[in-house]
């Protein structure tokens, strides 16, 4: 391995169970967590602060300064937008289609490639998101592509959704779903896919334990086998 410690990326569309089991994983080897999703709702978030629409013709002018300056910094779980708590607005729906709008925009994907690549420089990381695998780190040294069927993944988030209070309905969270699946996977930039050297891993009758228990079934025997190597 080229870093000290590797990478590993998890892509996958919404609801795929990437959070949840990015998280776990992380957590069991001891190594930092990174949720890029919710750095592009950060933007949108900063953007909807300023009255910026991604419909603005001037949009990606009108966002130079605020890509230039924002600062995004995870603590547990919550998330910080120069510096203030915004953990519960992020998960509002219109920030998650604002989000998948804005993150077709090249600005918005050159500067959070350079914060992820920044943060990840060093390794000892779990990265999930849309193209950790594909545009952020191809260089990966373990590389994840999470998928569940539609039905399930909309009754997952809409879960989610309603333990956080949410009051919208499972078939809006569905169709929701379906147009961002959409628009991820059909832009120009970066579109949601999977590596081509990535491991498929469909959730939809897994549980997490299992997801994870199939993760680290690749990875354990490579960490182990490099320590060993270390060592001698
Ligand atoms: O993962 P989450 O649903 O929070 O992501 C919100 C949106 O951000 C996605 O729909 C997608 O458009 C965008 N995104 C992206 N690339 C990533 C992570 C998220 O384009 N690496």
């Amino acid at each position: 391995m080229s870093r000290k410690e590797p990478i590993i990326a998890i892509d996958g569309p919404v609801g795929a169970g990437k959070s949840v089991a990015a998280r776990e994983l992380a957590r069991a080897l001891g190594f930092a967590y990174l949720n890029t999703g919710a750095m592009y709702r950060a933007v949108a978030l900063a953007a909807r602060e300023a009255g910026v629409s991604p419909d603005d013709p001037n949009v990606e002018e009108r966002l130079a300064s605020i890509l230039r300056g924002i600062r995004i910094k995870f603590d547990g779980e919550k998330i910080l937008l120069n510096g203030r708590d915004v953990t519960a607005k992020k998960d509002e729906p219109e920030i998650g289609d604002l989000a998948s709008r804005f993150s077709a925009l090249g600005s918005v994907r050159a500067r959070m490639r350079e914060l992820q690549r920044a943060a990840g420089a060093d390794g000892g990381v779990v990265m999930e998101g849309r193209d950790i695998g594909t545009a952020i780190f191809p260089d990966a040294e373990f590389k994840f592509f999470l998928v569940a069927d539609v039905k399930t993944r909309a009754r997952r988030r809409f879960e989610e959704l309603k333990k956080k209070g949410g009051t919208i309905t499972e078939q809006e969270v569905l169709e929701q779903l379906v147009e961002r699946d959409r628009r991820d996977s059909g832009r120009e930039l970066a579109p949601l896919k999977r590596a081509d050297d990535a491991t498929e891993i469909d959730s939809t009758k897994l549980s997490i334990d299992a997801v994870v228990a199939a993760m680290k079934a690749k990875i354990n025997p490579r960490i182990n086998a490099a320590k060993d190597l270390k060592r001698a």
